[in-house]
């Protein structure tokens, strides 16, 4: 076997990266590299007891988990060693020398625009904790035997580029990885010190964290073994017995968040199923939220044994951004992870915790709103994911969202209760209008009907609204209408007037759609009191905002879009300038003027809905054309 050599390999090129921006970037956080190793090692006691409910032998009867910290001031290591599932010498190379993982880009890109603040949250949520021990260290050690195997390994590196692997005598199965400390870290040999850190960050750990102290009595020295963890499961006490420090303390080391949660969700389920649940709705999205590799999903025990660290089954994907744990002595033990997954039971908790958030998060939004709106601020966008996808709920999730609407000040929100509540009686349907920006929906044409009438329209400007709202056909009963394609009812007298306009300017409308021809059609508009033009989509067609956004993305080719859906041009009756051309036709049907106004008027309601001019500089033609005639007859 080659394994009696000592062999010398380089790191990957973006995990050297890594170990420089970790180290230079992080300076002022040091501390973490002990909570993340301790996580680890924790990760290994839970894979190795897990393990072992179906391989008991693998234990080799060493089950007194631990994790423990050995500080030798003599030569300036700190040691922490585990007795878990051990790493075998492929898998030593592959999880300490590689970074396979596809989140590697996002997060260099991350952290090299994270301030300060948040950057350890990243270390934890991007899964590359390992390499922040060169945070301290000048060289790390780690020297392991995986369960079931009789050879141990030992890697070695000063994080420069190069790592060495060598077989190595490990008695016991498990992890030691061993740094020798950097001459200004030697804070990290100090048992106050480290007392305070595990305090701080892993308090929570369920298996013990301990370390050997010496005691003095006296004259006489005596060396204890000291837990430096509370290891309180928090699910499992009453409601009552938990307090808000406790809380905020566990979310931290729960989320790898450095601030507290917004809401905590604590229940025991008990009859048909018994579960302990304890969730907690951050107050941001954080960074984990923003690239789909992130793992999501609470932490999933069996009486108190950990048997996922995400269990994506507790929580559809629109809730994904809640944290905490769900404790089930329903589920059997002794099964695999995947028939765990499996079961019909996650699917019963999954619908008891999804009703638990909702609750939640209407408590909020009406005991505390202002914290809401930020909150909503946050996570609404992944939130309205589920009008689309949770049929069952999507009530109670429309009644949890928050809108800009025309009668909303700016920074100020409405939501569909209240609207339907401040409709006025001639009102039978919901309008929204959909956009990038509230001040250009505020000027859109369309809206011109209904701010004559009185009437609100929801103003919708979160891109995944434009994809979500469709799910939403109706509120209560109550339809629910985009205003760029679905205009008012007209009153009875309003509807025959403008029936008998259509009569009259039929001519006109005939010879523009002539000039005019790529449109899908020319009519007269109900919506119009100011503009004299506007364009609207068909129904069934794209609108323009949902065209633009799926440019953006790249998708308009993917959904079978040759070009930009064709639109219906909707003219002013009343307007002045409609009402010229009219009389232009009207005297006489060849002037070549009513081409140029034509275009001008379609021009004009392109830019209108917020779109780009197809040809900008035959649009400056025209109307420098204008000015020069109308200049010349003054
Ligand atoms: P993460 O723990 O987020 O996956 P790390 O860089 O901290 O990222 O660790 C990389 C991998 O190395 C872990 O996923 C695990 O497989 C392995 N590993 C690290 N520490 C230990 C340990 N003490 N025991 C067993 N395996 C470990």
């Amino acid at each position: 076997m080659t394994d009696v050599t000592v062999e010398k390999r380089a790191f990957k090129s973006e995990l050297q990266q890594i170990l420089n921006l970790i180290t230079h970037s992080l300076y002022s956080h040091k501390e973490i590299f002990l909570r993340e190793l301790i996580s680890n090692a924790s990760d290994a006691i839970d894979k190795i007891r897990f393990n072992s409910l179906q391989n008991e032998h693998l234990v080799e009867g060493n089950r007194d988990w631990r994790i423990k910290l050995s500080a030798d001031k003599a030569v300036g290591t700190l040691t922490v060693s585990d007795n878990g599932i051990g790493m075998s010498r492929e898998d030593i190379i592959e999880n300490l020398g590689t970074i396979a993982r596809s989140g590697t880009r996002a997060f260099l890109d991350s952290l090299k625009q994270a301030d300060a603040a948040v950057r350890p949250e990243l270390i934890g949520q991007f899964g590359v904790g390992f390499y922040s021990a060169f945070m301290v260290a000048d060289q790390v050690t780690v020297i392991s035997r995986a369960a079931g195997e009789a050879q141990g390994v030992r890697w070695q590196s000063d994080g420069l580029g190069e790592y060495t692997v060598e077989p190595a005598e490990k008695p016991e199965r498990g992890t030691e990885v061993i740094l020798r400390l950097k001459a200004e870290e030697k804070e990290f040999l100090e048992p106050w010190r480290l007392r305070t850190i595990v305090k701080q960050f892993s308090d929570f750990i369920e298996h013990p964290i301990v370390m050997d102290v010496e005691k003095t009595e006296g004259e006489t020295k005596t060396v204890a073994e000291e837990t430096l963890n509370s290891r309180k499961a928090l699910w499992l006490r009453s409601k009552a017995d938990v307090t808000a420090e406790e809380h905020n303390a566990f979310y931290r080391q729960i989320a790898n968040a450095f601030d507290d949660p917004v809401k905590v969700i604590h229940y025991a389920a008990e009859g048909m199923l018994d579960f302990k649940a304890l969730l907690y709705i951050p107050k941001t999205k954080g960074f984990d939220l923003q690239f789909a590799e992130a793992k999501v999903g609470p932490k999933l025990y069996i009486n108190r044994v950990q048997i996922m660290d995400h269990c994506e089954q507790l929580l559809p994907p629109y809730l994904r951004f809640v944290k905490g744990v769900v404790d089930c002595s329903d589920l059997p033990l002794n099964v695999s992870r995947e028939v765990i997954q499996h079961s019909p039971l996650l699917e019963k908790i999954q619908k008891s915790l999804v009703k638990n958030v909702l609750a939640a998060l209407e408590e909020l939004k009406t005991s505390d709103y202002d914290t809401y709106v930020g909150v909503f601020g946050e996570l609404g966008g992944i939130l309205k994911e589920g009008l689309a996808r949770d049929w069952d709920h999507r009530t109670q999730i429309a009644d949890l969202l928050l809108f800009q609407s025309l009668k909303t000040e700016a920074g100020k929100f409405t939501t569909l209760a209240q609207y339907r509540e401040a409709m006025p009686a001639d009102q039978t349907d919901i309008y929204y209008l959909a956009g990038e920006q509230r001040s250009a929906l505020e000027h859109s044409p369309s809206l011109e009907v209904f701010r004559h009438r009185g009437w609100d329209v929801l103003l919708l400007t979160d891109p995944i609204d434009e994809f979500v709202f469709p799910s939403l056909a109706d509120y209560k009963g109550m339809a629910l209408k985009a205003a760029d394609r679905e205009a008012p009812e007209l009153p009875a007298e309003e509807l025959k007037k403008t029936e008998e306009a259509s009569g009259v300017f039929a001519p006109l409308l005939q010879a523009l759609k002539g000039t005019l021809s790529e449109l899908k059609d020319i009519r007269l508009s109900r919506r119009l009191k100011e503009s004299a033009a506007c364009l609207v989509a068909d129904e069934g067609d794209l609108s323009p905002n949902m065209e633009r956004l799926l440019q953006k993305m790249g998708r308009a080719d993917a959904m079978g879009l040759g070009g930009p859906a064709q639109r219906i041009l909707e003219l002013n009756p009343d307007h002045p300038a409609v009402q010229a051309l009219f009389q232009l036709h009207q005297a006489d049907p060849g002037d070549a003027r009513i081409g140029t106004y034509a275009h001008l008027l379609h021009d004009e309601a392109v830019l209108a809905e917020g779109s780009k001019l197809p040809d900008p500089s035959a649009f400056a033609k025209r109307i420098n054309e204008l000015i020069a005639k109308d200049a010349a007859r003054s």
